[in-house]
């Protein structure tokens, strides 16, 4: 039994880099002066996640990017965690093979999960977060690629 779960997690939990970094900011523009302007991030995209209320920055970074994340209503989570916490890193985003086997691993050994089911995520990719009580003070994403077809 003990050897079976970790061959589970490698296959289905398998995170192999990190997907992206969740920084929350106040104003995107105002944060693209640092990650775009002056250290050369370039700009993949923007795009607003009406479920999450945000507007979000993507700028690549190696095999990683970085997302920036800006508030588009003040009751939102991101609006939330600035005005408890102030701007900063959000979230780190992990990536897995398929969300839903990775929430069930988790679930089974007892971590506390945000979402119960995968749900869509900027760019279309699947994705469900952890609880930061559960994971070390860290709001962990699970983001399951969206298939490239274009
Ligand atoms: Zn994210």
């Amino acid at each position: 039994m003990s050897g079976e779960l970790p061959h589970r997690i490698a296959r289905s939990a398998r995170t192999a880099r990190i997907a992206h970094i969740g920084i929350a900011v106040r104003n995107l523009d105002e944060a693209l002066r640092l990650y775009h302007d002056a250290l050369g991030l370039p700009l993949q995209g923007r795009e607003t996640v009406e479920i999450d209320h945000v507007n979000v920055a993507f700028l690549p970074i190696g095999d990683t990017r970085v997302e920036l994340l800006e508030a588009t209503d003040p009751e939102s989570p991101v609006a939330r965690f600035i005005e408890k916490r102030g701007e900063g890193v959000h979230h780190v985003a992990f990536e897995v093979d398929d969300v839903e086997e990775a929430l069930g691993v988790l679930r089974e050994q007892g971590f506390r999960l945000i979402d119960e089911t995968p749900r869509t995520g900027a760019g279309g990719a699947r994705v469900a977060f952890v609880h930061p009580r559960s994971a070390n003070g860290v709001l962990i994403e699970l983001c399951e690629r969206a298939s490239d077809r274009h």
